[in-house]
């Protein structure tokens, strides 16, 4: 029994020493190697190193001793439950009692802005894309929404009213600007104004606005709404500026 220890106690010293020789003659190893901090090519071989080369030897025992440093447990300040709904959450969801008080971002600053069949009741599958169409010697540059006479028009986007006007063409019509005055949206043929309507008046989107008719040149057995998407030039008159198509937009999934 106590000769079994004793053997067992050699081993480990045996062990203990043949590992002390392996260190010692590792450190002598790399001392022998060892490159002077001095050499002197160490600076000129090597132009790519930009500061002085010296021999750095690593204790990589010490390393090896080193323990990685504790995982803490990561854990939420806020549970996700709670986390999931703010985040769905957008400014432009929120309820408004002033609609164009929403900001919604803008992409770009030449898109035109979202807009609604301008025509009570009316589905976008029933709007015609007529832009291109020619009317005598130039393009129509507008969508003619046709519904019976008396229909309601709505304002199609927020907007400001700029000119309530009465041409030979377009019979009664309205000119509102979008409220960043970049658009013009131009509603003509109309029947009659909604009661009280006037210049300088603020409209919010949907609003009744007028109501469908034949003013103008349209034909009195064809009411309709024509309407028309105006950029407005930098002078933002009413009158000017460059006809772009809205069929996209009231065609579009956007529109209602
Ligand atoms: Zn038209």
């Amino acid at each position: 029994m106590k000769e079994r220890i004793l053997r067992q106690v050699g081993l480990v010293l045996v062990i203990t020493l043949g590992a002390l020789a392996g260190w010692m003659a590792r450190g002598w190893f790399e001392a022998a190697n060892a490159v002077p901090a001095d050499a002197p090519w160490t600076r000129e071989a090597s132009p790519k190193v930009a500061g002085p080369m010296t021999a750095t030897t690593v204790d990589v025992s010490e390393l090896l001793a080193r323990k990685p440093p504790p995982i803490a447990p990561v854990e939420l300040a806020v549970p996700a439950e709670v986390l999931a709904p703010i985040a769905t959450v957008t400014p432009t969801m929120m309820p408004s009692e002033n609609v164009s008080e929403v900001v919604a971002p803008v992409v770009d600053p030449g898109a035109p802005r979202p807009i609604i069949i301008p025509v009570a009741g009316v589905d976008r599958s029933a709007v015609r894309d007529m832009f291109d169409d020619g009317r005598g010697d130039r393009r129509h540059e507008a969508i003619d929404i046709m519904a019976s006479r008396g229909t309601p028009v709505l304002a199609a986007d927020d907007g400001v009213v700029k000119k309530l006007f009465t041409s030979v063409g377009g019979g009664l019509t309205i000119y509102e600007f979008d409220p960043d005055e970049r658009f013009c949206y131009y509603y003509a043929h109309l029947d009659r104004y909604a009661d009280g309507l006037r210049e300088g008046q603020r409209l919010r989107r949907g609003e009744i606005i007028g109501y469908v008719g034949s003013t103008g040149n349209a034909s009195k057995d064809a009411p309709h709404l024509h309407f028309a998407l105006i950029r407005l030039d930098a002078d933002k008159r009413w009158w000017k500026g460059t006809y772009v198509n809205p069929y996209p937009l009231l065609a579009g999934p956007q529109a209602r």
